[in-house]
């Protein structure tokens, strides 16, 4: 009886060597996601509870005609990380519950990102804006103080100043912000998600799948701006008693 050889063609693209394979299954979460067809394992992620501060019935028209006292946070590009994004929060008096008033995300230049920043700031009760201080766009802050024509906010604009943003931030800033969304402090409206597919690419949906995603997602411009707007609403906001004991709770 006649024996037949297997072709000498691997049973596999040669990309998938075995060196590539033992790389991959050295990334847990690389390996169950590519390979298990298994989810991000829950406990890598940074924000298990963003998605139970979705409102239903909370719709960012109404929100906005209530004109609350507004936080901005202007997330710059940098080499490493390609485009900006701009983050408005807006505080309750009294309770201070943070609402999400609006997001943006683009790629833009300091000039373009000073007149998009006029624009959205032109839509809020704007009180502080923060802006990430990065040497790669460092003459944003420069250009708005010089266009004051162009940029009435002019003087309510700061530059996020310890230093360059440390991985320290990060890793202490963050969490503290998932510990805010755990217990119930941030309202997202969510008729600005409600009936979008899963692959919508609109920023309210970007910036949803970058705090679903947070470490594993492929960007997080969006979290740094929403992070930026809430330290400056920790930082500058008028205190009241409950303001103070919120400020405790979340120094870092
Ligand atoms: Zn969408």
């Amino acid at each position: 009886m006649q024996r037949f050889a297997l072709p000498k063609v691997p049973a596999w693209q040669v990309k998938h060597s075995r060196a590539a394979l033992e790389a991959v299954a050295t990334d847990p979460a690389m390996f169950n996601r590519g390979y298990r067809m298994l989810a991000i394992n829950p406990g890598d992620l940074v924000f298990p509870s963003w998605v139970k501060c979705r409102q239903r019935g909370l719709v960012l028209a109404e929100l906005h005609r209530r004109r609350l006292p507004a936080y901005i946070g202007v997330d710059l590009s940098s080499p490493s990380r390609p485009g900006n994004a701009i983050a408005v929060v807006g505080l309750e008096p009294g309770s201070l519950h943070r609402y999400l008033l609006e997001i943006v995300f683009g790629n833009w230049t300091s000039p373009e990102t000073a007149s998009v920043l006029a624009e959205v700031c032109s839509r809020h009760n704007v009180q502080w804006i923060q802006v990430e201080n990065n040497a790669y766009q460092g003459a944003l802050i420069d250009w708005v103080r010089k266009g004051k024509d162009e940029f009435p906010y002019w003087m309510k604009i700061e530059p996020y100043t310890t230093g360059q943003l440390s991985k320290i931030d990060r890793d202490i800033g963050l969490p503290a912000l998932e510990v805010e969304f755990h217990n119930g402090a941030w309202l997202l409206p969510w008729s600005e998600w409600d009936g979008h597919p899963p692959v919508c690419r609109c920023d309210w949906c970007r910036l949803d799948a970058e705090f679903r995603m947070y470490p594993k997602g492929a960007s997080f411009d969006g979290i740094m701006a929403v992070f930026f707007a809430r330290d400056a609403a920790n930082k500058w906001a008028p205190r009241t008693t409950a303001g103070r004991r919120m400020g405790r709770l979340n120094q870092r």
